[in-house]
Order: structure tokens, then C-alpha cells, then sequence
């Protein structure tokens, strides 16, 4: 067994990990139980949790005064980009390159990995840059956390995801009309195609863009933007492929749709009624609420000049709508899985989310279930992630203090550790 003193952490710290380690945690959440076990000690090896026993003794690492939990997973984030006002964000789309972006966004991974989320769902990014970003992050050659990306979001022409969106006529013929394999679809036959597109690109998932959307140069955030036909080609490609499916939507009509079409998540879900949240039910879809989103585009749409001024009254509208959203979804008993949109709020800022939750009704226990069981269960990875047992991957974050008491601990994550390697201490 390899011994990790202060120096010899700091030579773990991206370094492989192959050695047997042991881990003493003053207490340790069982997300499954919803206790929590007092002085345990976890043996790693490979990475993977071998054994879980009670502590006796010296460990490699020593968190004996630390509450450990198992490393959180947001279900919605775009690594590759983040926020900034719009006009920056259009003269960048003329004088940047897709590398300039890739090269801002390693700081971003890093960010959010320190945070305490050892998973995210990446949900959407130009020109490959969130896939490119994986293989970096599996190769060790940048520092993030574990990722599932979808590539390039499917969207209709105008719709929220159309790369084209607010280029002059000029432009959009100088550059080309997108079509499925930039994820823009217009038939079943281009859904089609464009779900394999994405499985040629790497992807994990399938994201669409249901309904209009709040950043989008585009006038509605909330009209159906796929018809049922679409929906129905799309889904079933992404079967065949072994993909779930996460939808944007804020408006009513097109996450009736997407339900009803089979989708596995909905994303933001703004005005969902109470036939939708019967669907909900019926289909077992899962919810991701990302109120951080909405209460940042809400405070920025008060900034004159932030967004442009076909963005800023539907960052208005909309932003403020999803805690309340969420806090009739969570009393319903919709299934729902963390998610933030970061990205949209500068990294590193997921744990935010926690706080607006438990502020929107829901217990601190319930929270960071979402973020763990729930979240792995929405991935399809309940079997090695969002628990700590063994066989699962040793993914650690720890707080000073009871977070179950105090839900703003987590903004304040002391330790993290992913696939048994320390990245802070
Ligand atoms: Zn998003």
C-alpha cells in the first residue's frame, strides 16, 4: 500500500491511479440509506471503491473531521462557453476562431470539477468542441470532470439551437445553410440523420431543442419547434444507437410533445401545466429544472445592454418562472435530476442550485440525492456512479459542517477526489 503524505498528494493530484489508497472520512452519507455513517474508511483501488469498513487507524488521506459524500453530477452545463454580454459574444463569433473558445474553456472544466461535480452532462456545443473536450479530459491532457456530452443540440431552422441564428442574410448564404450534421433538421429523414451524426462525432446523448429558447437571436423562448413526425424519427434513431434523449423546453405544447414522443429528460420545463406533469408521470420522464439559469438571465435582463434586445424580454419572462416551476414539479412528484445550465452563469457556481432547491421546498437530503441517485439514474450509470460502495468509482467530495443542515456548505466543497485521484485538497 502506497502512503500519501502532504508532498505525496500533491504527486497524486492528476497523476495515474493505480495504488491501493485508503480514505477516512468523519462521516460518510449513504445517498441510498439517507444516514449518515459515522468514521469509515474507504480502500480504493484502481479508482474504484473496494470496501467501506469502519476506521481504525491512519489513512493516505485524512478527512476525519470532513462530512464525505459522493461526487455530485450536474445533468446540464455547456463547458465550451460562458457567459458574457451578447455583443461580446457576436464580435467574438467574427474575429474568434472554434480554438480561441477550446482554449478559454480548459479553465472552465477545471472550475467545475473543483466545485465538487466529478460528472456533468454537457449539453450542447458548436463545432465539437464538448466531445473534443472529453478525449482531452479522458486522455489526463486537461483536468475536468467526467463527461457525457451530446455534441451539437438537434434544433429546427430558426430554432434555438440554429447555429445561424441572428447572421445577417449575407452572412447565413456566405456561410451556408447548417443542416443535420451541424444539427439543424428539417424532415424525419434529416432527425435521422443527424442523431448519426452525432454517433459518428462521440456523443453520449441526444440533446433537441423542443422549444424556442431564452439566449437564441430568435423572438419566441417558447413555441414547438419539431413536429411530432420529426420527434418520432429522431427518437427512434437514437434507440438504435443507445441514446437517451434530453429536450430543451419552456413552452407547454412542445414538451407535451417530447414527452409523449418518448424523451427521457426535460430541460428547464418553464410552463409545464398539470397535464403535463401527468405526462411526466405516465412516461417516467425525468425533469432537470436549471433554476440557476433562470435567476441569472432574470437579474441580467435588469442590466441595460447585457442581452440584445430580442434576448432581454424573454430572459425576463422566463427566467423568474422556473423555481416555481420547480417547487410545483418536486410536490407532484415528478422524478428530477439536478441541472443548472452553466454556462449561462459563469462555472464553478453548480452548487448554487442546492440552495435554490431547498429554498423552493425541497429537504437538503432530496437535493443531493438528485445530484447523485438521481442523476446517475438519468445517465444510466447507476451501477458505478452517484453512490459510494463498493464497485462504484471513487469520486469524493467533502464539507466542514452538516450540509443536510446547512445546504450552502456545498458551495463551499473543502475536498474533491474523482476516479481516486485528488484534484483538491
Ligand atoms: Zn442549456
Amino acid at each position: 500500500m502506497r502512503k500519501l503524505g502532504a508532498a505525496g498528494l500533491l504527486l497524486a493530484m492528476g497523476a495515474a491511479n493505480a495504488a491501493t489508497q485508503t480514505v477516512n472520512c468523519g462521516r460518510l452519507l449513504d445517498v441510498k440509506a439517507g444516514v449518515w455513517r459515522e468514521n469509515v474508511t474507504l480502500h480504493i483501488e484502481n479508482g474504484v471503491v473496494k470496501a467501506i469498513e469502519p476506521a481504525k487507524g491512519k489513512a493516505d488521506v485524512d478527512l476525519g473531521s470532513m462530512s464525505c459524500m459522493p461526487g455530485f453530477i450536474d445533468m446540464h452545463v455547456h463547458l465550451t462557453s460562458q457567459t458574457q454580454p451578447q455583443v461580446e459574444a457576436l464580435r467574438g463569433q467574427m474575429t474568434l476562431d472554434a480554438i480561441d473558445r477550446a482554449y478559454d474553456s480548459v479553465a472552465f472544466a477545471e472550475r467545475t470539477l473543483k466545485a465538487g461535480f466529478t460528472t456533468v452532462r454537457d449539453l450542447g456545443a458548436n463545432e465539437g468542441l464538448n466531445i473534443a473536450m472529453k478525449r482531452a479530459i479522458n486522455s489526463g491532457a486537461i483536468v475536468g470532470p467526467r463527461m457525457f456530452t451530446s455534441g451539437k443540440a438537434i434544433a429546427t431552422t430558426g430554432g434555438h439551437g440554429d447555429p445561424s441564428n441572428g447572421r445577417s442574410r449575407e452572412l447565413r448564404h456566405l456561410h451556408g445553410t447548417p443542416g443535420p450534421d451541424e444539427g439543424v433538421v428539417n424532415s424525419p429523414d434529416e432527425a435521422r440523420q443527424a442523431v448519426r451524426a452525432r454517433y459518428q462525432e462521440g456523443a453520449d446523448v441526444i440533446k433537441i431543442t423542443a422549444t424556442g429558447g431564452v439566449l437564441s437571436q430568435a423572438s419566441s423562448g417558447m413555441n414547438s419547434q419539431f413536429d411530432d413526425a420529426e420527434l418520432k424519427a429522431l427518437i427512434a434513431a437514437a434507440r438504435d444507437y443507445g441514446f437517451k434523449v434530453a429536450a430543451h423546453a419552456h413552452g407547454a405544447e412542445g414538451m407535451k410533445r417530447a414527452l409523449k414522443a418518448g424523451v427521457d429528460s426535460i430541460e428547464h420545463g418553464t410552463f409545464m401545466d398539470d397535464e403535463t406533469i401527468a405526462l411526466f408521470k405516465k412516461t417516467g420522464g425525468w425533469y432537470v429544472p436549471t433554476i440557476s439559469a433562470g435567476r441569472y438571465v432574470a437579474d441580467k435582463s435588469r442590466e441595460p445592454g447585457y442581452y440584445s434586445p430580442l434576448v432581454r424580454p424573454k430572459a425576463a419572462a422566463i427566467g423568474p418562472q422556473i423555481q416555481g416551476t420547480f417547487a410545483r414539479a418536486y410536490k407532484a412528484g415528478v422524478k428530477i435530476a439536478f441541472g443548472t445550465d452553466a454556462g449561462v452563469f459563469p462555472h464553478g457556481e453548480n452548487a448554487k442550485e442546492f440552495a435554490y432547491m431547498v429554498e423552493a421546498g425541497m429537504p437538503a437530503l432530496e437535493a443531493i440525492r438528485s445530484a447523485t441517485l438521481g442523476a446517475a439514474s438519468l445517465l444510466g450509470q447507476s451501477s458505478r456512479l452517484g453512490s459510494l460502495e463498493p464497485g462504484f468509482a471513487a469520486d469524493i467530495v467533502a464539507v466542514a459542517g452538516d450540509p443536510l443542515k446547512d445546504i450552502t456548505l456545498l458551495q463551499k466543497v473543502g475536498f474533491v477526489m474523482k476516479e481516486g485521484v485528488v484534484y483538491k485538497q
